[in-house]
C-alpha cells in the first residue's frame, strides 16, 4: 500500500519508509558492533513492533534469535497507565541471555519500563531497548533507551505497524492523522 492510497486519512508523512529503512540499517550496524561475540535474543513487542521487528532483523548480516511478547496496558483515553498485562509470554529463557526489546514507539514509557523490569526478574544476562520512534514524554523514563530511530513531536501517529483502531499498520511511513479519521 502507498500513502497516496489513503492519504486522505492522513495529515502529514513524518517519516518516510526510505528514511526508516536507512536508519534501521544504521541501528542495526550499531548493535552488531555492541553485541560481538555475543549471542542476541531480539524481543519484539506485539502487534505494533512487527514491521520493525521484520526490517531491522533483516538489516543484520549476524545470527539473531526472535521471539515474541504482547503486552496489554489499560488506561482511559489515548495514554497507558502502566498497568500492564502479559497476553502473550516468551517461548524462550531467557535466563543469561542478552536480551535487546524491539519496540515501535515510547510514549510515556510506562509499558516498557514495566516489562524491562519483568524481564529483569527472570535474570538475563543483559536487557536493552531499541525503538524506531520516540515521543518528548519518553525521555522521562526511568529506563534509558539505547537505540532510537526517530525523535518524534508529541502527536498520535500511524503506519509502520502503529494503528488507530487496528488500521494503518501496513502503511509503509509514518504520518498523523486526520481529524475526521477518529472525530
Ligand atoms: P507508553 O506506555 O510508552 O505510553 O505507550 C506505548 C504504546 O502506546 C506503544 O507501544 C503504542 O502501542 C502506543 N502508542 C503510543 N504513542 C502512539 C502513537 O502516536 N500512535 C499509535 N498508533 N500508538 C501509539
Ligand atoms: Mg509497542
Ligand atoms: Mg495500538
Amino acid at each position: 500500500m502507498d500513502a497516496s492510497d489513503i492519504d486522505k486519512d492522513l495529515t502529514e508523512i513524518l517519516v518516510t519508509e526510505e528514511q526508516i529503512l536507512t536508519r534501521l540499517r544504521e541501528m542495526a550496524e550499531e548493535i552488531e558492533r555492541d553485541y560481538e561475540g555475543k549471542d542476541l535474543l531480539v524481543v519484539g513487542v506485539l502487534k505494533g513492533a512487527v514491521m520493525v521487528m521484520a526490517d531491522l532483523a533483516r538489516s543484520f548480516s549476524r545470527h539473531v534469535e526472535m521471539d515474541w511478547m504482547a503486552v496489554s496496558s489499560y488506561g482511559s483515553g489515548t495514554k497507558s497507565s502502566g498497568v500492564v498485562r502479559i497476553l502473550k509470554d516468551l517461548d524462550t529463557d531467557i535466563s543469561n541471555r542478552h536480551v535487546l526489546i524491539v519496540e515501535d514507539i515510547i510514549d510515556t514509557g510506562l509499558t516498557l519500563t514495566w516489562l524491562v523490569s519483568n524481564l529483569q526478574s527472570r535474570k538475563p544476562a543483559s536487557v536493552e531497548i531499541c525503538t524506531a520512534f520516540r515521543k518528548p514524554d519518553a525521555a522521562k523514563m526511568a529506563v534509558p533507551v539505547k537505540y532510537i530511530g526517530f525523535d518524534i513531536p508529541d502527536e498520535f501517529v500511524v503506519g509502520y505497524g502503529l494503528d488507530f483502531a487496528e488500521k494503518y499498520r501496513n502503511l509503509r511511513c509514518v504520518a498523523t492523522l486526520a481529524p475526521h479519521v477518529y472525530s
